[in-house]
Protein backbone atom coordinates (compact mmCIF):
# COMPACT_ATOMS: atom_id res chain seq x y z
CA UNK A 1 0.00 0.00 0.00
CA UNK A 2 1.28 3.56 -0.91
CA UNK A 3 2.15 5.68 1.86
CA UNK A 4 1.69 9.17 0.68
CA UNK A 5 3.21 10.66 3.57
CA UNK A 6 6.91 9.31 1.39
CA UNK A 7 8.58 11.51 -0.35
CA UNK A 8 8.66 9.22 -3.72
CA UNK A 9 11.37 10.18 -6.13
CA UNK A 10 9.06 10.09 -9.32
CA UNK A 11 5.67 10.49 -9.59
CA UNK A 12 3.52 9.37 -12.59
CA UNK A 13 0.17 10.59 -13.27
CA UNK A 14 -2.11 8.34 -15.33
CA UNK A 15 -1.70 4.58 -15.65
CA UNK A 16 -2.09 4.23 -19.25
CA UNK A 17 0.63 2.69 -22.11
CA UNK A 18 3.24 6.11 -21.62
CA UNK A 19 2.74 6.63 -17.77
CA UNK A 20 3.36 2.80 -17.66
CA UNK A 21 6.49 2.72 -19.90
CA UNK A 22 7.57 5.81 -17.60
CA UNK A 23 6.64 4.18 -14.91
CA UNK A 24 8.87 0.71 -14.77
CA UNK A 25 11.94 3.14 -16.78
CA UNK A 26 12.26 4.93 -13.71
CA UNK A 27 12.10 2.17 -11.23
CA UNK A 28 14.39 0.36 -13.72
CA UNK A 29 16.76 3.74 -13.18
CA UNK A 30 17.01 3.01 -8.91
CA UNK A 31 13.91 5.26 -8.32
CA UNK A 32 11.41 4.98 -6.23
CA UNK A 33 8.02 5.37 -8.16
CA UNK A 34 4.21 6.26 -7.51
CA UNK A 35 1.69 5.82 -9.87
CA UNK A 36 -1.70 7.66 -9.47
CA UNK A 37 -4.71 6.94 -11.75
CA UNK A 38 -8.35 8.10 -11.47
CA UNK A 39 -10.04 5.41 -12.61
CA UNK A 40 -10.83 2.10 -10.57
CA UNK A 41 -8.52 -0.81 -10.74
CA UNK A 42 -11.72 -2.55 -13.14
CA UNK A 43 -11.40 0.32 -15.65
CA UNK A 44 -7.37 0.87 -15.53
CA UNK A 45 -5.78 1.10 -18.69
CA UNK A 46 -6.86 4.45 -20.19
CA UNK A 47 -7.13 4.35 -24.25
CA UNK A 48 -4.36 1.93 -24.23
CA UNK A 49 -6.33 -1.36 -23.53
CA UNK A 50 -8.54 -0.40 -26.36
CA UNK A 51 -5.51 -0.39 -28.47
CA UNK A 52 -4.36 -4.16 -30.97
CA UNK A 53 -0.99 -2.75 -32.43
CA UNK A 54 1.98 -0.56 -32.46
CA UNK A 55 3.62 0.84 -35.61
CA UNK A 56 7.39 0.25 -35.66
CA UNK A 57 10.14 1.01 -38.04
CA UNK A 58 11.88 -2.47 -38.72
CA UNK A 59 14.60 -3.79 -41.59
CA UNK A 60 12.96 -6.87 -42.60
CA UNK A 61 10.00 -9.37 -41.48
CA UNK A 62 9.71 -11.02 -38.11
CA UNK A 63 7.82 -13.45 -36.65
CA UNK A 64 5.05 -10.54 -35.91
CA UNK A 65 5.09 -8.14 -39.50
CA UNK A 66 5.96 -9.01 -42.86
CA UNK A 67 8.23 -6.53 -43.18
CA UNK A 68 10.02 -4.34 -44.05
CA UNK A 69 9.49 -0.82 -42.77
CA UNK A 70 12.57 1.35 -42.93
CA UNK A 71 12.75 4.31 -41.25
CA UNK A 72 12.59 6.92 -44.04
CA UNK A 73 9.40 5.06 -44.99
CA UNK A 74 8.23 5.83 -41.65
CA UNK A 75 9.10 9.21 -41.88
CA UNK A 76 7.54 9.66 -45.20
CA UNK A 77 4.46 8.18 -44.27
CA UNK A 78 4.39 10.80 -41.41
CA UNK A 79 4.96 13.41 -43.09
CA UNK A 80 2.35 12.83 -45.54
CA UNK A 81 -0.79 12.55 -42.69
CA UNK A 82 0.46 15.08 -40.95
CA UNK A 83 0.96 17.21 -43.95
CA UNK A 84 4.24 18.83 -42.05
CA UNK A 85 2.78 19.63 -38.97
CA UNK A 86 5.07 17.89 -37.02
CA UNK A 87 8.63 18.46 -35.00
CA UNK A 88 10.73 16.75 -37.70
CA UNK A 89 13.74 16.72 -34.67
CA UNK A 90 11.13 14.79 -32.10
CA UNK A 91 9.09 12.85 -34.89
CA UNK A 92 12.89 11.67 -36.23
CA UNK A 93 13.71 10.48 -33.06
CA UNK A 94 10.36 9.01 -32.58
CA UNK A 95 10.59 6.71 -35.37
CA UNK A 96 14.61 5.94 -34.93
CA UNK A 97 13.78 4.34 -31.34
CA UNK A 98 10.62 2.64 -32.72
CA UNK A 99 13.38 -0.09 -33.84
CA UNK A 100 13.33 -0.84 -30.08
CA UNK A 101 10.06 -0.51 -29.10
CA UNK A 102 8.83 -4.52 -29.62
CA UNK A 103 12.14 -5.99 -28.33
CA UNK A 104 11.08 -3.65 -25.09
CA UNK A 105 7.84 -4.31 -24.79
CA UNK A 106 8.78 -7.96 -25.04
CA UNK A 107 11.45 -7.64 -21.90
CA UNK A 108 8.09 -6.12 -20.17
CA UNK A 109 5.91 -9.63 -20.81
CA UNK A 110 4.11 -8.36 -23.94
CA UNK A 111 3.28 -11.03 -26.22
CA UNK A 112 3.00 -10.45 -30.10
CA UNK A 113 0.54 -12.61 -32.67
CA UNK A 114 1.73 -13.61 -36.33
CA UNK A 115 1.17 -11.01 -38.90
CA UNK A 116 -2.72 -10.71 -39.08
CA UNK A 117 -4.77 -10.22 -42.25
CA UNK A 118 -7.75 -7.37 -41.82
CA UNK A 119 -9.17 -4.43 -43.49
CA UNK A 120 -6.72 -2.11 -42.18
CA UNK A 121 -3.90 -3.93 -44.40
CA UNK A 122 -1.28 -3.47 -41.30
CA UNK A 123 0.68 -6.67 -41.49
CA UNK A 124 3.65 -5.37 -43.36
CA UNK A 125 4.14 -2.23 -40.68
CA UNK A 126 2.37 -2.51 -37.46
CA UNK A 127 3.02 -5.78 -34.63
CA UNK A 128 -0.14 -6.83 -32.82
CA UNK A 129 -0.47 -7.80 -29.25
CA UNK A 130 -1.62 -10.91 -28.08
CA UNK A 131 -5.01 -10.47 -26.31
CA UNK A 132 -5.11 -6.65 -27.74
CA UNK A 133 -4.07 -3.24 -25.47
CA UNK A 134 -5.73 -5.28 -22.39
CA UNK A 135 -3.07 -7.94 -22.24
CA UNK A 136 -0.56 -5.51 -23.18
CA UNK A 137 -1.62 -3.30 -20.18
CA UNK A 138 -1.91 -6.38 -17.96
CA UNK A 139 1.81 -7.70 -18.85
CA UNK A 140 3.21 -3.56 -18.21
CA UNK A 141 1.36 -3.52 -15.17
CA UNK A 142 2.70 -6.80 -13.51
CA UNK A 143 6.00 -6.28 -14.14
CA UNK A 144 5.83 -2.65 -12.61
CA UNK A 145 4.36 -4.66 -9.41
CA UNK A 146 7.10 -7.19 -9.20
CA UNK A 147 9.45 -4.42 -9.84
CA UNK A 148 8.24 -2.25 -6.50
CA UNK A 149 6.13 0.24 -8.52
CA UNK A 150 3.48 1.60 -6.62
CA UNK A 151 -0.31 2.20 -8.34
CA UNK A 152 -2.96 3.86 -6.37
CA UNK A 153 -5.91 3.69 -8.42
CA UNK A 154 -9.57 6.11 -7.90
CA UNK A 155 -6.51 8.39 -7.38
CA UNK A 156 -7.51 11.68 -8.79
CA UNK A 157 -5.09 14.57 -9.31
CA UNK A 158 -6.45 17.86 -9.62
CA UNK A 159 -3.69 20.61 -9.49
CA UNK A 160 -0.06 20.86 -9.28
CA UNK A 161 1.89 23.47 -6.86
CA UNK A 162 5.21 24.85 -9.01
CA UNK A 163 7.88 26.74 -8.33
CA UNK A 164 9.48 28.91 -10.43
CA UNK A 165 9.19 26.04 -13.08
CA UNK A 166 9.93 22.98 -10.28
CA UNK A 167 7.24 20.72 -9.96
CA UNK A 168 6.53 20.55 -5.95
CA UNK A 169 3.62 18.55 -5.31
CA UNK A 170 0.70 17.12 -6.35
CA UNK A 171 -2.96 18.37 -4.94
CA UNK A 172 -4.65 14.41 -4.95
CA UNK A 173 -8.45 13.35 -4.31
CA UNK A 174 -7.92 9.77 -2.67
CA UNK A 175 -9.63 7.71 0.02
CA UNK A 176 -12.44 10.72 0.28
CA UNK A 177 -9.83 13.02 1.12
CA UNK A 178 -7.18 15.36 -0.36
CA UNK A 179 -3.31 15.15 -0.07
CA UNK A 180 -0.83 16.96 -1.23
CA UNK A 181 1.99 14.33 -2.69
CA UNK A 182 5.44 15.59 -3.28
CA UNK A 183 7.63 14.18 -5.20
CA UNK A 184 11.45 14.80 -6.51
CA UNK A 185 10.34 14.82 -10.06
CA UNK A 186 6.91 14.71 -12.17
CA UNK A 187 5.98 12.56 -14.95
CA UNK A 188 2.54 13.58 -16.53
CA UNK A 189 0.89 10.95 -18.71
CA UNK A 190 -2.63 12.04 -17.72
CA UNK A 191 -3.57 11.48 -21.79
CA UNK A 192 -5.73 14.01 -23.97
CA UNK A 193 -9.13 16.20 -23.05
CA UNK A 194 -11.21 13.91 -25.76
CA UNK A 195 -13.76 12.71 -23.05
CA UNK A 196 -14.32 16.33 -21.42
CA UNK A 197 -17.36 17.42 -23.22
CA UNK A 198 -17.54 21.11 -22.23
CA UNK A 199 -13.60 21.46 -23.65
CA UNK A 200 -14.58 19.50 -26.74
CA UNK A 201 -17.89 22.17 -26.87
CA UNK A 202 -15.59 25.19 -26.77
CA UNK A 203 -14.05 24.14 -29.89
CA UNK A 204 -16.82 22.70 -31.80
CA UNK A 205 -19.81 24.53 -30.06
CA UNK A 206 -22.94 22.34 -29.11
CA UNK A 207 -22.52 19.64 -32.31
CA UNK A 208 -20.21 18.17 -29.71
CA UNK A 209 -22.65 17.12 -27.29
CA UNK A 210 -23.10 14.30 -30.46
CA UNK A 211 -19.47 12.89 -30.45
CA UNK A 212 -19.18 9.65 -29.04
CA UNK A 213 -16.35 9.08 -27.07
CA UNK A 214 -14.78 5.89 -28.38
CA UNK A 215 -12.32 5.41 -25.13
CA UNK A 216 -12.23 5.96 -21.65
CA UNK A 217 -14.40 8.36 -20.03
CA UNK A 218 -11.45 9.50 -17.23
CA UNK A 219 -9.33 11.56 -19.99
CA UNK A 220 -10.68 15.07 -19.27
CA UNK A 221 -7.54 16.49 -19.81
CA UNK A 222 -7.13 18.44 -16.24
CA UNK A 223 -3.36 18.05 -16.07
CA UNK A 224 -3.30 19.39 -19.18
CA UNK A 225 -5.14 22.17 -18.67
CA UNK A 226 -3.14 22.65 -15.07
CA UNK A 227 -0.10 22.67 -16.90
CA UNK A 228 -1.00 25.30 -19.82
CA UNK A 229 -2.05 27.50 -16.37
CA UNK A 230 1.01 26.93 -15.31
CA UNK A 231 2.63 28.24 -18.33
CA UNK A 232 3.66 25.68 -20.23
CA UNK A 233 3.60 26.06 -23.87
CA UNK A 234 0.62 24.68 -26.30
CA UNK A 235 1.49 22.56 -29.11
CA UNK A 236 -1.20 21.41 -31.99
CA UNK A 237 -4.75 23.06 -31.87
CA UNK A 238 -7.56 22.31 -30.11
CA UNK A 239 -9.83 21.38 -32.72
CA UNK A 240 -7.01 18.31 -33.89
CA UNK A 241 -8.07 15.00 -33.32
CA UNK A 242 -8.14 11.47 -34.23
CA UNK A 243 -12.14 11.25 -35.04
CA UNK A 244 -13.32 7.81 -37.04
CA UNK A 245 -16.67 7.28 -37.85
CA UNK A 246 -18.53 5.37 -35.69
CA UNK A 247 -22.00 3.19 -35.15
CA UNK A 248 -24.83 5.68 -33.94
CA UNK A 249 -26.09 3.14 -31.51
CA UNK A 250 -22.60 2.61 -29.48
CA UNK A 251 -22.26 4.11 -25.98
CA UNK A 252 -21.52 7.75 -25.00
CA UNK A 253 -17.78 6.27 -23.75
CA UNK A 254 -15.70 3.55 -24.14
CA UNK A 255 -17.19 1.74 -27.30
CA UNK A 256 -13.62 0.55 -27.94
CA UNK A 257 -12.51 -0.75 -31.53
CA UNK A 258 -15.84 -2.67 -32.23
CA UNK A 259 -17.90 0.23 -32.97
CA UNK A 260 -15.58 1.28 -36.11
CA UNK A 261 -17.58 1.15 -39.16
CA UNK A 262 -15.16 0.28 -42.28
CA UNK A 263 -17.70 -0.02 -44.89
CA UNK A 264 -17.51 3.72 -45.98
CA UNK A 265 -15.35 3.48 -49.52
CA UNK A 266 -17.63 0.72 -50.69
CA UNK A 267 -20.47 2.68 -49.45
CA UNK A 268 -22.43 6.57 -50.71
CA UNK A 269 -22.13 8.37 -47.68
CA UNK A 270 -25.16 10.65 -47.51
CA UNK A 271 -26.22 12.81 -44.41
CA UNK A 272 -29.67 13.19 -42.62
CA UNK A 273 -31.24 14.99 -46.08
CA UNK A 274 -29.98 11.87 -48.10
CA UNK A 275 -26.75 13.73 -49.69
CA UNK A 276 -23.54 12.20 -50.58
CA UNK A 277 -20.80 14.66 -49.00
CA UNK A 278 -17.43 13.73 -49.72
CA UNK A 279 -15.45 11.49 -52.27
CA UNK A 280 -16.02 7.82 -50.29
CA UNK A 281 -13.46 6.18 -52.78
CA UNK A 282 -10.87 9.12 -52.58
CA UNK A 283 -8.26 6.13 -50.68
CA UNK A 284 -7.84 3.14 -49.36
CA UNK A 285 -9.15 2.81 -46.06
CA UNK A 286 -6.49 2.89 -43.84
CA UNK A 287 -5.35 6.18 -45.77
CA UNK A 288 -8.83 7.44 -45.20
CA UNK A 289 -10.70 6.17 -41.74
CA UNK A 290 -9.02 8.87 -39.39
CA UNK A 291 -10.93 12.03 -41.88
CA UNK A 292 -14.09 10.89 -41.58
CA UNK A 293 -14.95 11.35 -38.25
CA UNK A 294 -14.69 14.69 -38.91
CA UNK A 295 -16.63 14.80 -41.90
CA UNK A 296 -19.38 13.71 -40.28
CA UNK A 297 -19.02 16.03 -37.34
CA UNK A 298 -19.74 18.81 -40.36
CA UNK A 299 -22.61 17.18 -41.00
CA UNK A 300 -26.27 18.40 -39.60
CA UNK A 301 -26.88 17.17 -36.29
CA UNK A 302 -23.40 15.46 -36.99
CA UNK A 303 -24.95 12.15 -38.32
CA UNK A 304 -24.07 10.04 -41.15
CA UNK A 305 -24.90 7.22 -42.98
CA UNK A 306 -23.61 4.28 -44.97
CA UNK A 307 -26.16 2.60 -47.37
CA UNK A 308 -24.57 -0.29 -49.11
CA UNK A 309 -26.45 -3.32 -51.16
CA UNK A 310 -25.23 -7.06 -50.56
CA UNK A 311 -22.98 -7.17 -52.99
CA UNK A 312 -20.89 -5.43 -50.36
CA UNK A 313 -21.72 -7.03 -47.05
CA UNK A 314 -18.79 -9.55 -46.99
CA UNK A 315 -15.89 -6.65 -47.85
CA UNK A 316 -15.28 -5.34 -44.70
CA UNK A 317 -14.83 -6.34 -40.89
CA UNK A 318 -18.44 -7.40 -39.64
CA UNK A 319 -19.46 -5.21 -37.38
CA UNK A 320 -21.05 -4.90 -33.94
CA UNK A 321 -24.65 -3.95 -34.73
CA UNK A 322 -26.01 -5.52 -37.78
CA UNK A 323 -27.19 -3.22 -40.49
CA UNK A 324 -30.57 -2.29 -41.02
CA UNK A 325 -31.99 -3.91 -43.62
CA UNK A 326 -34.61 -3.88 -46.54
CA UNK A 327 -35.89 -4.76 -50.05
CA UNK A 328 -35.84 -1.78 -51.05
CA UNK A 329 -34.31 2.00 -50.62
CA UNK A 330 -37.48 3.59 -49.79
CA UNK A 331 -38.25 1.26 -46.66
CA UNK A 332 -34.75 1.12 -46.03
CA UNK A 333 -35.20 5.34 -45.36
CA UNK A 334 -38.03 4.66 -43.11
CA UNK A 335 -36.14 2.07 -41.23
CA UNK A 336 -33.23 4.71 -40.66
CA UNK A 337 -35.46 7.66 -40.40
CA UNK A 338 -34.90 9.37 -43.42
CA UNK A 339 -37.06 11.00 -45.64
CA UNK A 340 -37.44 8.59 -48.62
CA UNK A 341 -37.59 10.30 -51.89
CA UNK A 342 -33.95 12.17 -51.34
CA UNK A 343 -32.58 9.12 -50.55
CA UNK A 344 -33.88 7.52 -53.46
CA UNK A 345 -33.18 10.03 -55.91
CA UNK A 346 -29.69 9.77 -54.81
CA UNK A 347 -29.29 6.50 -54.94
CA UNK A 348 -30.81 6.97 -58.64
CA UNK A 349 -28.39 9.72 -59.55
CA UNK A 350 -25.40 7.95 -58.00
CA UNK A 351 -26.20 4.65 -60.24
CA UNK A 352 -26.78 6.60 -63.49
CA UNK A 353 -23.37 8.27 -62.74
CA UNK A 354 -21.28 5.02 -62.26
CA UNK A 355 -18.66 4.22 -65.32
CA UNK A 356 -18.41 1.22 -66.71
CA UNK A 357 -15.24 -0.65 -64.45
CA UNK A 358 -13.49 -3.99 -63.15
CA UNK A 359 -14.13 -3.44 -59.34
CA UNK A 360 -11.67 -4.88 -56.96
CA UNK A 361 -12.09 -4.06 -53.37
CA UNK A 362 -8.23 -4.75 -52.45
CA UNK A 363 -6.95 -1.86 -54.58
CA UNK A 364 -7.25 1.64 -55.83
CA UNK A 365 -9.57 0.17 -58.49
CA UNK A 366 -10.56 3.50 -60.71
CA UNK A 367 -13.97 2.74 -61.04
CA UNK A 368 -15.83 6.07 -60.83
CA UNK A 369 -18.61 8.23 -61.41
CA UNK A 370 -19.23 10.95 -63.64
CA UNK A 371 -20.87 14.16 -63.60
CA UNK A 372 -21.64 14.36 -59.22
CA UNK A 373 -20.62 16.34 -56.62
CA UNK A 374 -18.66 14.99 -55.16
CA UNK A 375 -17.61 11.99 -57.34
CA UNK A 376 -17.06 8.76 -56.17
CA UNK A 377 -13.27 7.70 -57.29
CA UNK A 378 -12.96 4.41 -56.79
CA UNK A 379 -15.11 1.34 -55.54
CA UNK A 380 -18.02 2.74 -57.43
CA UNK A 381 -20.65 0.28 -57.92
CA UNK A 382 -24.40 0.93 -58.92
CA UNK A 383 -26.31 0.31 -55.90
CA UNK A 384 -28.66 -2.13 -56.64
CA UNK A 385 -28.80 -5.77 -56.10
CA UNK A 386 -31.35 -6.28 -52.72
CA UNK A 387 -31.56 -6.53 -49.91
CA UNK A 388 -30.03 -3.03 -49.19
CA UNK A 389 -28.09 -2.00 -45.86
CA UNK A 390 -27.48 0.93 -43.96
CA UNK A 391 -25.89 2.20 -40.87
CA UNK A 392 -25.96 5.42 -39.12
CA UNK A 393 -22.55 6.84 -38.24
CA UNK A 394 -21.54 9.79 -35.79
CA UNK A 395 -17.84 11.13 -35.43
CA UNK A 396 -16.34 8.72 -32.76
CA UNK A 397 -13.60 10.86 -31.48
CA UNK A 398 -10.56 8.90 -30.50
CA UNK A 399 -7.92 11.00 -29.29
CA UNK A 400 -7.68 15.06 -29.07
CA UNK A 401 -3.87 16.42 -30.19
CA UNK A 402 -3.47 20.11 -28.04
CA UNK A 403 -0.68 18.93 -25.64
CA UNK A 404 2.70 20.62 -23.83
CA UNK A 405 5.21 21.59 -26.00
CA UNK A 406 8.57 19.45 -24.88
CA UNK A 407 11.87 18.66 -25.62
CA UNK A 408 13.95 15.70 -26.52
CA UNK A 409 14.33 14.88 -22.93
CA UNK A 410 10.22 15.01 -22.58
CA UNK A 411 11.26 17.82 -20.64
CA UNK A 412 7.79 20.48 -20.52
CA UNK A 413 8.74 23.67 -22.03
CA UNK A 414 7.46 26.59 -20.40
CA UNK A 415 6.91 30.09 -21.01
CA UNK A 416 7.34 32.32 -24.06
CA UNK A 417 11.31 31.88 -23.79
CA UNK A 418 10.60 27.56 -23.95
CA UNK A 419 12.55 26.90 -21.15
CA UNK A 420 12.75 23.12 -20.03
CA UNK A 421 11.42 22.32 -16.92
CA UNK A 422 13.84 21.09 -14.34
CA UNK A 423 11.86 18.05 -13.15
CA UNK A 424 8.19 17.67 -14.97
CA UNK A 425 8.35 15.47 -17.71
CA UNK A 426 5.38 14.66 -20.09
CA UNK A 427 4.57 11.45 -22.58
CA UNK A 428 1.74 9.77 -24.47
CA UNK A 429 -1.14 11.87 -25.69
CA UNK A 430 -0.54 14.85 -23.46
CA UNK A 431 2.01 15.84 -25.95
CA UNK A 432 1.32 13.40 -28.77
CA UNK A 433 0.85 17.13 -30.92
CA UNK A 434 4.59 17.76 -31.06
CA UNK A 435 4.70 14.73 -33.56
CA UNK A 436 0.74 14.61 -34.72
CA UNK A 437 -0.01 17.78 -35.30
CA UNK A 438 -3.02 16.54 -37.55
CA UNK A 439 -3.73 13.24 -39.01
CA UNK A 440 -2.70 10.08 -38.25
CA UNK A 441 -1.31 6.64 -39.71
CA UNK A 442 -2.46 3.60 -37.53
CA UNK A 443 -0.47 2.31 -34.70
CA UNK A 444 1.90 5.43 -33.67
CA UNK A 445 -0.16 6.87 -30.99
CA UNK A 446 1.27 3.67 -28.44
CA UNK A 447 4.74 4.56 -30.32
CA UNK A 448 5.00 7.93 -29.41
CA UNK A 449 3.43 6.98 -25.68
CA UNK A 450 6.44 4.20 -25.62
CA UNK A 451 9.46 6.72 -26.70
CA UNK A 452 8.71 9.04 -24.75
CA UNK A 453 7.62 7.37 -21.50
CA UNK A 454 10.88 5.61 -21.38
CA UNK A 455 12.96 8.90 -22.44
CA UNK A 456 10.52 10.63 -19.22
CA UNK A 457 11.08 7.34 -17.02
CA UNK A 458 14.77 7.39 -17.63
CA UNK A 459 14.92 11.12 -17.51
CA UNK A 460 12.76 11.88 -14.46
CA UNK A 461 14.90 8.80 -11.99
CA UNK A 462 17.94 10.61 -13.26
CA UNK A 463 16.55 13.94 -12.02
CA UNK A 464 15.58 12.50 -8.73
CA UNK A 465 18.39 9.88 -8.11
CA UNK A 466 21.31 12.35 -8.95
C1 LIG B 1 -10.70 2.50 -29.53
C2 LIG B 1 -9.28 2.93 -29.63
C3 LIG B 1 -8.39 2.16 -30.35
C4 LIG B 1 -7.06 2.56 -30.48
N1 LIG B 1 -6.19 1.74 -31.14
C5 LIG B 1 -4.88 2.07 -31.21
C6 LIG B 1 -3.93 1.14 -31.75
O1 LIG B 1 -4.25 0.00 -32.12
N2 LIG B 1 -2.63 1.57 -31.81
C7 LIG B 1 -2.22 2.80 -31.36
O2 LIG B 1 -1.04 3.12 -31.44
N3 LIG B 1 -3.11 3.66 -30.80
C8 LIG B 1 -4.41 3.33 -30.71
N4 LIG B 1 -5.29 4.18 -30.09
C9 LIG B 1 -4.76 5.43 -29.53
C10 LIG B 1 -4.08 5.09 -28.19
O3 LIG B 1 -5.04 4.54 -27.33
C11 LIG B 1 -3.45 6.30 -27.52
O4 LIG B 1 -2.61 6.99 -28.39
C12 LIG B 1 -2.60 5.83 -26.32
O5 LIG B 1 -3.19 4.75 -25.66
C13 LIG B 1 -2.43 6.95 -25.34
O6 LIG B 1 -1.74 6.48 -24.21
P1 LIG B 1 -1.61 7.41 -22.95
O7 LIG B 1 -0.84 6.61 -21.96
O8 LIG B 1 -1.11 8.73 -23.33
O9 LIG B 1 -3.13 7.64 -22.47
P2 LIG B 1 -4.15 6.63 -21.78
O10 LIG B 1 -3.85 5.21 -22.07
O11 LIG B 1 -5.52 7.10 -22.12
O12 LIG B 1 -3.87 6.85 -20.22
C14 LIG B 1 -4.15 8.07 -19.59
C15 LIG B 1 -4.57 7.74 -18.17
O13 LIG B 1 -4.57 8.94 -17.39
C16 LIG B 1 -5.62 8.83 -16.44
N5 LIG B 1 -5.95 10.18 -15.97
C17 LIG B 1 -6.53 11.18 -16.68
N6 LIG B 1 -6.68 12.27 -15.90
C18 LIG B 1 -6.21 11.95 -14.67
C19 LIG B 1 -6.10 12.67 -13.44
N7 LIG B 1 -6.53 13.92 -13.30
N8 LIG B 1 -5.56 12.03 -12.37
C20 LIG B 1 -5.12 10.73 -12.46
N9 LIG B 1 -5.19 10.02 -13.62
C21 LIG B 1 -5.72 10.63 -14.70
C22 LIG B 1 -6.74 8.17 -17.21
O14 LIG B 1 -7.67 7.55 -16.37
C23 LIG B 1 -5.97 7.16 -18.08
O15 LIG B 1 -5.90 5.90 -17.46
C24 LIG B 1 -6.62 3.79 -29.91
C25 LIG B 1 -7.50 4.55 -29.15
C26 LIG B 1 -8.82 4.13 -29.00
C27 LIG B 1 -9.77 4.96 -28.16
Amino acid sequence: MADLSQNYDVLVIGAGNAALCAAITARRGGASVLVLECAPRDFRGGNSRHTRNIRYAHESATDYVTGPYPVEEYWDDLLRVTAGKTNEKLARMVLEQSVYAVDWMMQQGVRFQPPLKGTLGLARTNAFFFGGGKGMMNSFYLTAEKLGVEILYEAEVSDLTLDDGRFVNARLRYGGREHNVPARALVVAAGGFEANIEWLKEVWGEAAENFLIRGTPYNKGRLLRVLLDHGAQPVSEADQCHATPIDARSPKFDGGIATRVDCVIYSIMVNKHGARFHDEGEDIWPKRYAIWGRLVAKQPDQIAYAIIDSKCLELFMPTIFPPFEAPTIKELAEKLELEPKPLEKTVAKFNSAVQPGAFDAARLDGCHTKGLTPEKTNWARKIDTPPFYGYPLRPGITFTYLGVEVDEKARVLFGVNKKPADNIFAAGEVMAGNVLGQGYTAGIGLLIGNVFGRIAGEEAARRAVN
